[in-house]
């Protein structure tokens, strides 16, 4: 059995990083029991139209979101490696690195985890860590809705108590409750494109740097 905490590993666009995607790294840290929470954006995300903002701001933004947080670190290498970020390629690099041994947690919404099936090599995931599957703003997790071949790794590898993510380094999924927090960088950069207010929606540090570069 590990005796180390689990690693948190936190992935996105963060275009921009915001109020729900801190909550969600802080209450997968308390829940699942995490020791840090690794945040690694996305460089050039492969399932979605490129970001409007380059990488080196998105990635600048969350270092300022995460620094008051001793618990959060940020990973720079999506970013730095100005091709498109593959989650499978990121793990096993971090797998070379951080041995065999410690747990690592992907830490998912429930809307980013109903298309885990169309990520590259996706089935390869769970033999590099657990999932921390988050229920999102009132989203939950409803199988019969999940493709079937991700339905069933759901069913196989569920677990209910955060204490299995420490007795192997990956492979199971543990659930947990998130407070509703109903914003998406979609709707902070529709604010700030008609000029609204999006204080309280992202920290402070974060919205005065969109500001000072005139960002969105
Ligand atoms: P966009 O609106 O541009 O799609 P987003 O706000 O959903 O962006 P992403 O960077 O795509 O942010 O999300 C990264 C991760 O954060 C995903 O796993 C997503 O499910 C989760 N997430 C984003 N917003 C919230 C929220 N309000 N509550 C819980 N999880 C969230």
């Amino acid at each position: 059995m590990s005796e180390r905490a689990p690693l948190g590993l936190f992935g996105g666009t963060f275009d921009p990083v915001h109020i729900g995607h801190l909550r969600l790294a802080e209450e997968a840290r308390e829940s699942l029991r995490l020791g840090r929470v690794r945040w690694i954006p996305a460089g050039q995300p492969w399932h979605r139209a490129a970001p409007q903002t380059s990488p080196a701001h998105r990635l600048e933004m969350v270092r300022r979101a995460v620094a008051p947080n001793p618990c959060f670190e940020v990973d720079a290498r999506e970013v730095a490696s100005g091709r498109p970020s593959y989650t499978v390629n990121t793990l096993l690099a971090l797998r070379a690195e951080l041995g065999g041994d410690l747990p690592l947690v992907l830490i998912l919404g429930a809307d980013a985890f109903g298309k885990l099936h169309t990520w590259h090599r996706w089935q390869e995931l769970f033999g590099l860590a657990h999932i921390g599957l988050a229920t999102r703003a009132g989203q939950s997790v409803d199988a019969g809705t999940l493709d079937a071949a991700l339905a069933c790794e759901l069913a196989a590898r569920q677990r209910d108590e955060a204490q299995a993510l420490r007795e192997a380094p990956a492979g199971v999924i543990v659930r947990f409750d998130m407070t509703p927090l109903a914003v998406s960088a979609t709707d902070i950069r529709a604010r700030l494109a008609r000029g609204a207010s999006c204080r309280y929606l992202a920290p402070a540090a974060v919205l005065d740097y969109i500001s000072h570069h005139r960002l969105y």
